[in-house]
């Protein structure tokens, strides 16, 4: 899986369960089709790392990257933690939290990921710099009202929820609660979306306000 030529894909979320809720399927889609996924998490312990990365084990994930962090607040550091792992897996897209979700790590997790997509993109602040092409806001907690995307998952599913299920001291809380969730809302997507499963997302085109590539100069509109 690794070594190919068909991209990488960047996950960041805020907790260990969250890429299984919100991503599970696709990213063990893409895994299976050749492309690299790498996970980037925000918070954790080691109880909850150990279930990441037996998660991400089922997943596929090529490099999986975790914390020992509580929980967070917006700060440069957490934006900086960010951009480092987008300058190490140089990802041509982003797998990360809409910043509706309900839960506050999550709406945190969202605009880090943004502020940390157009840090990474300057060539006056890195020598490396990387350029994100699109971020895919996933959904955990709170649905998304009107996404651009879905992916089939029909065939991924089964992976994704013993991936999902790795998180056993998550799985269990409020009587199944994102097992529930994970099962209905995929078929719900799945009928949108004309298939037995998927996943939704909506894109967010990085903004790229550095005047720094030739993409960005244009001599006409149309
Ligand atoms: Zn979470």
């Amino acid at each position: 899986m690794s070594g190919s030529n068909e991209g990488t894909i960047l996950v960041v979320v805020a907790h260990p369960d969250d890429e299984s809720v919100g991503a599970g399927g696709t990213i063990r889609r893409h895994g299976d089709l050749g492309v690299n996924v790498d996970v980037h998490c925000m918070t954790g312990n080691e109880e909850r790392n150990e279930e990441m990365k037996a998660a991400c084990g089922i997943l596929g994930v090529r490099n999986l990257y975790l914390s020992e962090r509580d929980d967070f607040t917006v700060g440069e550091d957490l934006t900086n933690e960010v951009v480092g792992a987008i300058l190490k897996s140089r990802p041509t897209i982003i797998i990360t939290h809409h910043s509706s979700d309900y839960n506050r790590n999550h709406q945190q997790c969202a605009i880090i990921v943004s502020q940390a997509v157009e840090w990474a993109s300057h060539i006056t602040l890195f020598d490396d710099a990387h350029r994100v092409e699109r971020i895919y806001n996933m959904e955990v907690n709170t649905m998304i009202s009107r996404p651009n995307v879905h992916v089939d998952i029909t065939e991924s599913y089964p992976a994704a929820l013993a991936a999902l299920k790795k998180h056993k001291s998550q799985i269990k809380k409020a009587d199944s609660f994102y097992e529930k969730m994970y099962d209905a809302r995929t078929r719900l997507r799945g009928v949108q979306a004309k298939c037995k499963r998927a996943e939704a997302f909506s894109i967010t085109l990085p903004e790229h306000a550095g005047p720094f590539y030739e993409k960005n100069s244009v001599d006409r509109l149309i």
